[in-house]
């Protein structure tokens, strides 16, 4: 058994869900198909919910109204006949009642989870409604009776597997079935989901969970790229990679992979495919347990990040200063993305600033500190790099004239990482593109 995914634009056009249909047939193998919300859904949903948390009911309900006729104006491209238009447009309308409901009651976060899971339904609803109407034999699985996270938030395999494995028993004859990413029950039993981008979450998880032949993930670029296509011309897809090269590029901001979506795979050696939705015959990207080739795989980005540099004569010798830096970082649940030292100061780095006024504050007692903001991360990932020395040497050569504010080697032997000011992000990646790949 497989698992496709296929994201928010691979769904966002009735055209686009009619080719995914095509897709889902190409073989025999019986497989669970995961879909996320039509694209821009979700990010309306959060809209919605904010406007309720601030009170503002009038904006609530004008940006409803206007999902809600996106979703009607969806529906005659998406199906032909009388009969399913009418289910498409009930499931629409029951959906849309739900949060015209919501707007009367008093907001909350269970609430808010409930608000969020409403494009995955409705998308896998109408995907349904569309199969249905082909003739197509499916079952629709609902991710809310399986997919779980425990009182950390964190998900189980073997609790998913525990509650999958006896659903898909009771219909052994089924090939297809489709199924919700992203959503899911907390501990608490209530609707929750696996945050943003989590649809391919999901997929992992059940890919994990069912210990499928393949986890393959369908969005609209052939494969992870050598380095960022929005920002560097010249850029190719990269056939193989290992799951800790693809840890490491999904972290450092390849936004092709939700980067918590490598351990379950990972973990239950089940293979993942990048593929395109709109070219579906390109090779696309394997990751998996072995890395296919040494040296430079790829360039990734990150943006947004903040370094902080913590200063003190005392640390001269002292024992115990790094601990009580890192305990400032831990109390407020921040963490920490690179670091390096020398005998009297430390930098670091972390890309969420919800707690930086009191961490700096309280970083204020161990020495002088010093934020730098929009900060980029620019990591060069690929296997045993760090033991190429010829890799190095082109490297720093190639970005000479760049200002380059903290260098972490060594912390793995398949990644590199520089930290440059946010404004000098595109000529770097261009610049290693040019000394590293050539292009
Ligand atoms: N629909 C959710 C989001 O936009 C999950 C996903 O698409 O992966 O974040
Ligand atoms: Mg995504």
């Amino acid at each position: 058994m497989k698992i496709m995914k296929f994201g928010g634009t691979s769904v966002g056009k009735p055209e686009r869900m009619h080719q995914v249909a095509e897709l889902i047939q190409k073989d025999d193998e019986a497989k669970i198909v995961v879909l996320s919300a039509l694209s821009g859904t979700t990010n309306a949903l959060v809209e919605i919910s904010n406007n309720l948390a601030g009170f503002d009911k009038q904006a609530a309900k004008h940006n409803i109204d206007k999902l809600e006729t996106h979703y009607h104006d969806f529906i005659p491209g998406l199906v032909q006949t009388a009969d399913a238009r009418n289910a498409a447009n009930r499931i629409i309308d029951e959906h849309f009642e739900f949060l015209n409901i919501i707007l009367k009651i008093s907001f909350s976060e269970a609430l808010n989870k409930d608000i969020l899971a409403q494009g995955e339904l409705m998308s896998t609803k109408l995907f349904s409604v569309y199969l249905q109407e082909q003739g197509i034999n499916h079952r629709l699985l609902p991710a809310l009776d399986f997919m779980s996270i425990d009182t950390y938030e964190e998900p189980q395999v073997k609790e998913i597997s525990n509650k999958l494995a006896p659903l898909l028993a009771t219909h052994k004859d089924v090939k297809v079935f489709i199924t919700q990413g992203y959503i899911c029950r907390n501990a608490r039993g209530e609707v929750d989901n696996l945050k943003r981008g989590g649809s391919d979450y999901t997929a992992s998880l059940i890919a994990a969970a069912i210990n499928a032949s393949v986890c393959e993930i369908w969005t609209d670029i052939s494969g992870m790229h050598n380095n960022d296509p929005r920002i560097v011309e010249k850029t190719v897809a990269i056939e193989q990679m290992s799951f800790d090269e693809a840890a490491e590029l999904a972290y450092f901001g390849a936004k092709i992979l939700h980067p918590a979506s490598i351990w379950p795979a990972q973990m239950y050696k089940v293979p993942v495919k990048l593929l395109n939705t709109m070219q579906p015959e390109d090779k696309g990207t394997t990751i998996q347990e072995m890395a296919g080739s040494t040296g430079v795989k790829a360039i990734a980005a990150k943006d947004g990040i903040i370094a902080i540099n913590i200063r003190s004569s005392r640390m001269l010798l002292a024992y115990g200063f790094l601990r009580k830096v890192f305990e400032v970082f831990e109390k407020y649940r921040t963490s920490i993305d690179m670091i390096t030292t020398s005998e009297v100061a430390v930098s670091v780095t972390i890309d969420n600033d919800a707690h930086l006024d009191v961490i700096v504050k309280e970083l204020g007692a161990l020495g002088t500190v010093e934020v730098d903001r929009d900060e980029t991360i620019v990591s060069i990932v690929g296997n045993e790099i760090a033991e190429t020395k010829v890799i190095l040497a082109s490297l720093f050569e190639s970005i000479k004239d760049i200002p380059v504010r903290m260098v972490s080697y060594g912390g793995s032997r398949h990644n590199i990482s520089l930290l440059v000011p946010g404004k000098y992000k595109q000529q770097t990646l261009q610049l290693l593109n040019k000394g590293l790949f050539n292009l």
